[in-house]
Protein backbone atom coordinates (compact mmCIF):
# COMPACT_ATOMS: atom_id res chain seq x y z
CA UNK A 1 0.00 0.00 0.00
CA UNK A 2 1.34 3.15 -0.87
CA UNK A 3 0.31 6.56 -1.47
CA UNK A 4 -0.25 7.61 -4.50
CA UNK A 5 1.73 10.32 -6.76
CA UNK A 6 0.26 13.21 -8.19
CA UNK A 7 -0.87 11.29 -11.18
CA UNK A 8 -1.58 8.11 -12.08
CA UNK A 9 -2.61 6.30 -15.05
CA UNK A 10 -4.18 2.68 -14.97
CA UNK A 11 -4.03 0.94 -18.40
CA UNK A 12 -7.24 -1.01 -18.42
CA UNK A 13 -8.47 -4.04 -20.35
CA UNK A 14 -11.61 -2.77 -20.12
CA UNK A 15 -14.07 -0.47 -18.31
CA UNK A 16 -17.35 -1.84 -16.55
CA UNK A 17 -20.34 0.49 -17.24
CA UNK A 18 -24.27 -0.24 -17.34
CA UNK A 19 -24.12 -0.08 -21.21
CA UNK A 20 -21.66 -2.77 -21.83
CA UNK A 21 -17.83 -3.20 -20.99
CA UNK A 22 -15.70 -0.46 -23.18
CA UNK A 23 -12.35 -0.63 -24.94
CA UNK A 24 -8.99 -0.77 -23.32
CA UNK A 25 -9.14 2.67 -21.82
CA UNK A 26 -6.35 4.18 -20.08
CA UNK A 27 -7.56 6.37 -16.59
CA UNK A 28 -5.77 9.19 -15.56
CA UNK A 29 -6.17 10.00 -11.83
CA UNK A 30 -5.62 12.71 -10.52
CA UNK A 31 -5.34 13.90 -6.43
CA UNK A 32 -8.02 11.20 -5.82
CA UNK A 33 -10.48 12.13 -8.81
CA UNK A 34 -10.56 10.56 -12.04
CA UNK A 35 -9.44 13.32 -14.32
CA UNK A 36 -9.22 12.26 -17.96
CA UNK A 37 -10.27 8.60 -19.87
CA UNK A 38 -8.23 7.62 -23.30
CA UNK A 39 -8.79 5.00 -24.99
CA UNK A 40 -5.90 3.44 -26.05
CA UNK A 41 -2.69 3.12 -24.86
CA UNK A 42 -0.76 6.30 -23.13
CA UNK A 43 2.97 7.28 -22.23
CA UNK A 44 3.18 9.83 -19.87
CA UNK A 45 2.07 9.97 -16.13
CA UNK A 46 4.19 9.50 -13.17
CA UNK A 47 3.04 5.67 -12.19
CA UNK A 48 0.74 3.42 -14.50
CA UNK A 49 -0.77 0.35 -13.33
CA UNK A 50 -0.93 -1.82 -15.53
CA UNK A 51 -4.47 -4.04 -15.90
CA UNK A 52 -4.46 -4.50 -19.61
CA UNK A 53 -5.82 -8.02 -18.44
CA UNK A 54 -8.55 -6.60 -15.97
CA UNK A 55 -11.78 -4.62 -16.16
CA UNK A 56 -11.89 -2.11 -14.34
CA UNK A 57 -15.06 -0.75 -12.67
CA UNK A 58 -16.41 1.41 -10.31
CA UNK A 59 -15.58 0.41 -6.44
CA UNK A 60 -18.90 -1.88 -4.67
CA UNK A 61 -20.89 -0.05 -2.17
CA UNK A 62 -22.62 -1.83 0.38
CA UNK A 63 -26.02 -0.15 2.21
CA UNK A 64 -26.20 -2.84 4.07
CA UNK A 65 -23.11 -4.43 6.33
CA UNK A 66 -23.14 -4.98 10.10
CA UNK A 67 -19.25 -6.10 9.97
CA UNK A 68 -16.86 -8.54 8.22
CA UNK A 69 -13.12 -9.45 8.98
CA UNK A 70 -14.30 -10.98 12.26
CA UNK A 71 -15.32 -7.11 13.05
CA UNK A 72 -18.46 -5.41 13.72
CA UNK A 73 -19.85 -2.05 14.00
CA UNK A 74 -21.11 -2.40 17.33
CA UNK A 75 -17.70 -3.47 18.51
CA UNK A 76 -17.71 -0.27 19.38
CA UNK A 77 -14.32 0.73 18.62
CA UNK A 78 -11.82 2.36 16.08
CA UNK A 79 -9.59 -0.48 15.78
CA UNK A 80 -13.36 -3.25 14.94
CA UNK A 81 -14.11 -0.29 12.29
CA UNK A 82 -10.90 -0.92 10.92
CA UNK A 83 -10.76 -4.43 10.38
CA UNK A 84 -14.15 -4.01 9.32
CA UNK A 85 -13.47 -1.26 6.66
CA UNK A 86 -10.06 -3.27 5.34
CA UNK A 87 -11.91 -6.54 4.95
CA UNK A 88 -14.84 -4.76 2.76
CA UNK A 89 -11.82 -2.89 0.83
CA UNK A 90 -10.00 -6.95 0.39
CA UNK A 91 -13.92 -7.56 -1.95
CA UNK A 92 -13.55 -4.34 -3.92
CA UNK A 93 -15.87 -2.50 -1.67
CA UNK A 94 -14.90 0.87 -1.21
CA UNK A 95 -17.95 2.99 0.39
CA UNK A 96 -19.89 1.21 2.79
CA UNK A 97 -22.96 2.42 5.57
CA UNK A 98 -22.10 1.13 9.00
CA UNK A 99 -25.36 -1.02 9.73
CA UNK A 100 -26.34 -1.35 13.53
CA UNK A 101 -29.37 -3.22 14.47
CA UNK A 102 -30.05 -4.78 18.48
CA UNK A 103 -31.26 -3.23 21.50
CA UNK A 104 -30.40 0.96 22.58
CA UNK A 105 -27.20 0.21 23.73
CA UNK A 106 -26.13 -1.67 20.94
CA UNK A 107 -27.03 1.07 18.72
CA UNK A 108 -25.17 4.34 20.55
CA UNK A 109 -21.93 2.43 20.79
CA UNK A 110 -22.17 1.47 17.08
CA UNK A 111 -23.04 5.33 15.89
CA UNK A 112 -20.28 6.18 18.03
CA UNK A 113 -17.56 4.04 16.75
CA UNK A 114 -18.63 4.92 13.02
CA UNK A 115 -18.62 8.67 13.73
CA UNK A 116 -14.73 8.33 15.03
CA UNK A 117 -14.06 6.30 12.27
CA UNK A 118 -15.98 8.60 9.88
CA UNK A 119 -13.83 11.72 11.28
CA UNK A 120 -10.33 9.62 11.85
CA UNK A 121 -7.77 10.04 8.92
CA UNK A 122 -8.74 7.27 6.66
CA UNK A 123 -5.95 4.59 5.77
CA UNK A 124 -5.74 3.79 2.23
CA UNK A 125 -6.61 -0.03 3.14
CA UNK A 126 -9.59 1.06 4.18
CA UNK A 127 -13.16 1.87 2.85
CA UNK A 128 -14.68 5.07 3.04
CA UNK A 129 -18.10 4.78 5.92
CA UNK A 130 -20.45 6.83 4.01
CA UNK A 131 -22.57 7.03 7.59
CA UNK A 132 -24.83 5.13 9.38
CA UNK A 133 -27.67 2.81 8.24
CA UNK A 134 -29.85 2.08 11.44
CA UNK A 135 -31.72 -1.12 10.93
CA UNK A 136 -34.68 -0.92 13.74
CA UNK A 137 -35.65 -0.49 16.32
CA UNK A 138 -38.90 1.00 14.90
CA UNK A 139 -39.74 -2.27 13.40
CA UNK A 140 -42.48 -4.57 13.26
CA UNK A 141 -41.79 -7.13 16.60
CA UNK A 142 -43.75 -9.39 14.67
CA UNK A 143 -40.80 -9.96 12.16
CA UNK A 144 -37.77 -9.78 14.08
CA UNK A 145 -35.65 -11.37 11.40
CA UNK A 146 -32.59 -12.62 13.84
CA UNK A 147 -32.88 -9.64 16.03
CA UNK A 148 -34.29 -9.85 19.82
CA UNK A 149 -37.67 -9.17 20.01
CA UNK A 150 -37.18 -6.95 23.21
CA UNK A 151 -34.95 -4.98 21.21
CA UNK A 152 -37.64 -3.77 19.11
CA UNK A 153 -39.18 -0.61 19.84
CA UNK A 154 -42.47 1.69 19.21
CA UNK A 155 -41.68 5.07 17.37
CA UNK A 156 -40.30 7.12 19.45
CA UNK A 157 -39.32 10.58 17.98
CA UNK A 158 -37.21 11.68 20.80
CA UNK A 159 -35.09 8.64 20.84
CA UNK A 160 -34.62 9.38 16.72
CA UNK A 161 -33.43 13.07 18.01
CA UNK A 162 -31.33 11.57 20.21
CA UNK A 163 -29.46 9.20 18.40
CA UNK A 164 -29.49 11.37 15.06
CA UNK A 165 -27.51 14.19 17.26
CA UNK A 166 -24.93 11.77 18.44
CA UNK A 167 -24.54 10.96 14.78
CA UNK A 168 -24.15 14.29 14.24
CA UNK A 169 -25.56 14.04 10.84
CA UNK A 170 -24.26 10.85 9.61
CA UNK A 171 -27.22 9.00 9.94
CA UNK A 172 -27.89 8.36 6.43
CA UNK A 173 -30.71 5.59 6.15
CA UNK A 174 -33.02 3.98 8.51
CA UNK A 175 -35.25 0.41 8.30
CA UNK A 176 -38.31 0.85 9.70
CA UNK A 177 -41.73 -0.82 9.79
CA UNK A 178 -44.65 1.84 8.18
CA UNK A 179 -47.59 -0.35 9.17
CA UNK A 180 -46.80 0.06 13.38
CA UNK A 181 -48.86 2.96 14.89
CA UNK A 182 -47.29 6.17 15.68
CA UNK A 183 -45.00 5.88 12.36
CA UNK A 184 -45.89 8.47 10.26
CA UNK A 185 -44.80 11.27 12.17
CA UNK A 186 -41.52 9.26 12.56
CA UNK A 187 -41.10 9.08 8.87
CA UNK A 188 -41.57 13.21 9.02
CA UNK A 189 -39.09 13.76 11.12
CA UNK A 190 -36.58 11.38 10.00
CA UNK A 191 -36.57 12.50 6.47
CA UNK A 192 -36.51 16.01 7.42
CA UNK A 193 -33.28 14.79 9.19
CA UNK A 194 -32.03 14.17 5.93
CA UNK A 195 -32.24 10.20 6.76
CA UNK A 196 -33.44 8.26 3.94
CA UNK A 197 -36.31 5.87 4.97
CA UNK A 198 -36.29 2.17 3.71
CA UNK A 199 -39.61 -0.04 5.03
CA UNK A 200 -38.59 -3.45 6.33
CA UNK A 201 -38.81 -6.23 9.64
CA UNK A 202 -42.35 -5.15 8.34
CA UNK A 203 -45.92 -6.73 7.44
CA UNK A 204 -47.35 -3.90 5.60
CA UNK A 205 -50.21 -3.90 3.80
CA UNK A 206 -49.92 -2.40 0.04
CA UNK A 207 -52.37 0.57 1.27
CA UNK A 208 -49.62 1.16 4.38
CA UNK A 209 -47.06 0.67 1.74
CA UNK A 210 -48.00 3.14 -0.44
CA UNK A 211 -49.10 5.67 2.18
CA UNK A 212 -45.63 5.12 2.60
CA UNK A 213 -44.07 5.69 -0.18
CA UNK A 214 -46.46 8.85 -0.79
CA UNK A 215 -44.77 10.62 2.46
CA UNK A 216 -40.79 9.56 1.06
CA UNK A 217 -39.97 6.07 2.19
CA UNK A 218 -37.82 5.26 -0.90
CA UNK A 219 -36.43 1.57 -0.05
CA UNK A 220 -37.24 -1.61 0.50
CA UNK A 221 -34.88 -3.35 3.48
CA UNK A 222 -34.01 -7.00 1.83
CA UNK A 223 -36.36 -7.49 -0.19
CA UNK A 224 -38.39 -10.84 0.44
CA UNK A 225 -36.44 -11.51 4.08
CA UNK A 226 -38.27 -10.35 6.63
CA UNK A 227 -41.80 -9.87 5.46
CA UNK A 228 -44.74 -11.62 4.33
CA UNK A 229 -44.74 -13.35 0.82
CA UNK A 230 -46.48 -12.50 -2.05
CA UNK A 231 -50.06 -13.30 -2.03
CA UNK A 232 -52.41 -12.67 -4.84
CA UNK A 233 -55.41 -11.30 -2.75
CA UNK A 234 -53.24 -9.40 -0.48
CA UNK A 235 -50.26 -8.02 -2.03
CA UNK A 236 -48.95 -6.39 0.83
CA UNK A 237 -45.39 -4.47 1.24
CA UNK A 238 -43.87 -6.98 -1.72
CA UNK A 239 -46.29 -6.36 -3.98
CA UNK A 240 -45.62 -2.18 -3.85
CA UNK A 241 -41.75 -2.78 -3.34
CA UNK A 242 -41.88 -4.63 -6.67
CA UNK A 243 -43.95 -2.69 -8.54
CA UNK A 244 -43.27 0.78 -7.40
CA UNK A 245 -40.92 2.87 -9.26
CA UNK A 246 -40.39 5.12 -6.97
CA UNK A 247 -38.77 2.10 -4.70
CA UNK A 248 -35.59 0.64 -4.82
CA UNK A 249 -34.97 -2.77 -2.97
CA UNK A 250 -31.97 -3.86 -1.20
CA UNK A 251 -31.14 -7.71 -2.46
CA UNK A 252 -28.90 -10.33 -0.21
CA UNK A 253 -27.72 -12.07 -3.18
CA UNK A 254 -26.18 -14.42 -1.87
CA UNK A 255 -27.83 -17.33 -2.80
CA UNK A 256 -29.32 -18.62 0.76
CA UNK A 257 -31.55 -15.54 1.59
CA UNK A 258 -33.45 -15.57 -1.51
CA UNK A 259 -33.42 -18.23 -4.16
CA UNK A 260 -31.83 -17.50 -7.23
CA UNK A 261 -35.54 -18.05 -9.21
CA UNK A 262 -36.56 -14.98 -7.02
CA UNK A 263 -33.79 -13.36 -8.17
CA UNK A 264 -34.51 -13.69 -11.54
CA UNK A 265 -38.00 -12.54 -11.21
CA UNK A 266 -36.84 -9.54 -9.05
CA UNK A 267 -35.01 -8.69 -11.99
CA UNK A 268 -37.96 -9.15 -14.58
CA UNK A 269 -40.84 -7.23 -12.72
CA UNK A 270 -38.10 -4.84 -11.21
CA UNK A 271 -34.83 -4.34 -13.62
CA UNK A 272 -31.03 -3.64 -12.05
CA UNK A 273 -31.46 0.03 -11.61
CA UNK A 274 -34.44 -0.07 -8.77
CA UNK A 275 -32.26 -3.13 -7.48
CA UNK A 276 -29.25 -2.56 -4.74
CA UNK A 277 -27.24 -5.35 -3.99
CA UNK A 278 -26.36 -5.67 -0.36
CA UNK A 279 -25.12 -8.00 1.86
CA UNK A 280 -26.57 -8.02 5.25
CA UNK A 281 -22.95 -8.91 6.39
CA UNK A 282 -22.04 -10.01 9.91
CA UNK A 283 -18.66 -10.10 11.82
CA UNK A 284 -18.25 -13.36 10.11
CA UNK A 285 -18.01 -12.62 6.37
CA UNK A 286 -14.96 -13.45 4.96
CA UNK A 287 -13.46 -15.85 7.93
CA UNK A 288 -13.86 -19.58 8.00
CA UNK A 289 -16.75 -21.90 9.50
CA UNK A 290 -17.25 -21.47 13.14
CA UNK A 291 -19.18 -20.17 15.98
CA UNK A 292 -19.15 -16.28 16.72
CA UNK A 293 -21.36 -13.77 18.47
CA UNK A 294 -23.17 -11.15 16.61
CA UNK A 295 -25.15 -8.18 18.47
CA UNK A 296 -25.21 -10.30 21.86
CA UNK A 297 -26.36 -13.63 20.36
CA UNK A 298 -24.10 -16.26 19.67
CA UNK A 299 -23.98 -17.68 15.82
CA UNK A 300 -23.03 -21.10 13.64
CA UNK A 301 -21.46 -20.38 10.41
CA UNK A 302 -21.67 -23.26 8.36
CA UNK A 303 -20.90 -23.88 4.58
CA UNK A 304 -21.35 -20.03 4.04
CA UNK A 305 -24.77 -19.86 6.30
CA UNK A 306 -24.90 -17.90 9.61
CA UNK A 307 -27.67 -19.48 11.68
CA UNK A 308 -29.28 -18.66 15.27
CA UNK A 309 -29.56 -21.62 17.75
CA UNK A 310 -33.25 -22.18 16.69
CA UNK A 311 -32.08 -21.86 12.96
CA UNK A 312 -33.11 -18.51 11.84
CA UNK A 313 -30.64 -16.86 9.32
CA UNK A 314 -28.88 -14.41 10.87
CA UNK A 315 -27.05 -11.68 8.50
CA UNK A 316 -25.01 -13.33 5.70
CA UNK A 317 -21.31 -14.04 5.73
CA UNK A 318 -20.74 -13.38 1.71
CA UNK A 319 -19.01 -10.09 0.61
CA UNK A 320 -20.46 -7.62 -2.41
CA UNK A 321 -18.24 -8.99 -4.99
CA UNK A 322 -19.53 -12.69 -4.52
CA UNK A 323 -23.58 -11.15 -4.88
CA UNK A 324 -22.59 -9.72 -8.09
CA UNK A 325 -21.11 -12.84 -9.61
CA UNK A 326 -24.34 -14.72 -8.32
CA UNK A 327 -27.23 -12.13 -9.02
CA UNK A 328 -25.83 -11.34 -13.06
CA UNK A 329 -25.92 -15.48 -13.35
CA UNK A 330 -29.44 -15.80 -10.97
CA UNK A 331 -30.60 -12.92 -12.97
CA UNK A 332 -29.45 -13.79 -16.21
CA UNK A 333 -28.05 -10.29 -16.86
CA UNK A 334 -24.61 -9.02 -17.83
CA UNK A 335 -22.38 -8.97 -14.99
CA UNK A 336 -21.87 -5.34 -16.18
CA UNK A 337 -25.36 -4.66 -14.90
CA UNK A 338 -25.01 -6.54 -11.87
CA UNK A 339 -22.21 -4.88 -10.98
CA UNK A 340 -24.00 -1.58 -11.63
CA UNK A 341 -26.51 -2.67 -9.01
CA UNK A 342 -23.81 -2.61 -6.57
CA UNK A 343 -22.03 0.43 -7.38
CA UNK A 344 -24.45 2.84 -9.26
CA UNK A 345 -27.30 2.25 -7.75
CA UNK A 346 -26.59 2.52 -4.04
CA UNK A 347 -24.86 5.96 -4.90
CA UNK A 348 -27.94 6.86 -6.42
CA UNK A 349 -29.89 5.82 -3.68
CA UNK A 350 -27.58 7.75 -1.03
CA UNK A 351 -27.58 10.68 -3.40
CA UNK A 352 -23.55 10.60 -3.91
CA UNK A 353 -23.77 9.43 -7.52
CA UNK A 354 -22.15 13.12 -8.25
CA UNK A 355 -19.03 11.40 -6.29
CA UNK A 356 -18.59 8.46 -6.97
CA UNK A 357 -20.61 5.19 -8.49
CA UNK A 358 -19.34 4.97 -11.68
CA UNK A 359 -16.09 5.68 -13.99
CA UNK A 360 -16.52 8.60 -14.80
CA UNK A 361 -14.03 12.26 -14.97
CA UNK A 362 -14.59 13.95 -11.72
CA UNK A 363 -16.00 11.33 -9.52
CA UNK A 364 -13.29 10.00 -7.10
CA UNK A 365 -10.47 7.28 -8.09
CA UNK A 366 -12.62 4.29 -6.35
CA UNK A 367 -12.07 1.23 -8.47
CA UNK A 368 -11.95 -2.06 -8.56
CA UNK A 369 -9.33 -4.72 -11.38
CA UNK A 370 -11.58 -7.54 -11.83
CA UNK A 371 -10.31 -10.56 -13.30
CA UNK A 372 -11.99 -12.50 -16.14
CA UNK A 373 -13.97 -14.53 -13.59
CA UNK A 374 -14.94 -11.38 -11.86
CA UNK A 375 -12.68 -12.08 -9.26
CA UNK A 376 -11.28 -8.81 -7.54
CA UNK A 377 -7.60 -8.26 -8.14
CA UNK A 378 -7.28 -4.78 -6.61
CA UNK A 379 -8.97 -2.26 -5.26
CA UNK A 380 -8.06 1.48 -4.99
CA UNK A 381 -9.87 4.14 -2.80
CA UNK A 382 -9.14 8.15 -3.53
CA UNK A 383 -6.45 6.79 -5.76
CA UNK A 384 -4.23 5.24 -3.53
CA UNK A 385 -3.74 1.37 -3.72
CA UNK A 386 -5.88 -0.27 -1.06
CA UNK A 387 -5.69 -3.77 -1.97
CA UNK A 388 -3.74 -6.11 -3.97
CA UNK A 389 -4.95 -9.69 -4.34
CA UNK A 390 -2.59 -10.81 -7.56
CA UNK A 391 -2.90 -14.32 -8.45
CA UNK A 392 -0.57 -14.24 -11.98
CA UNK A 393 1.84 -11.24 -12.72
CA UNK A 394 2.33 -8.69 -10.04
CA UNK A 395 1.52 -4.84 -11.14
CA UNK A 396 4.50 -2.94 -12.11
ZN1 LIG B 1 -29.13 -6.20 8.60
Amino acid sequence: MARCPLTTLVRAGGIATPDGVWDPTTIVIRDGLIDELRTGSSRTGREVIQAADLVVGAGLIDLHTHGAGGAQVIDGSLEAMRRFAAAQARHGVTAFLATIGGSVENIERGIAAAVEYIRAPRSPGEARCLGIHLEGPFINPERPGAFIPATILPPDIGLLDRLASQADGWLRRMTLAPEVPGMAPLIRRAISLGIGCSAGHSAATATEMLTAVEAGVEGVTHVFNAMPGLHHRSPGLLGVALTDDRVTVELIADGVHVDPLMMRLLQRVKGWPRIALITDSIAAAGLPDGSYRFEEQDVTVRDGEARLADGTLNGSTSMLDDAVRRFAVAAEIPWHQAHASASLVPARTLGVDDRMGAVQVGLAADLVGFDEDRQVRWTMIGGDVASVAWRGRRPR
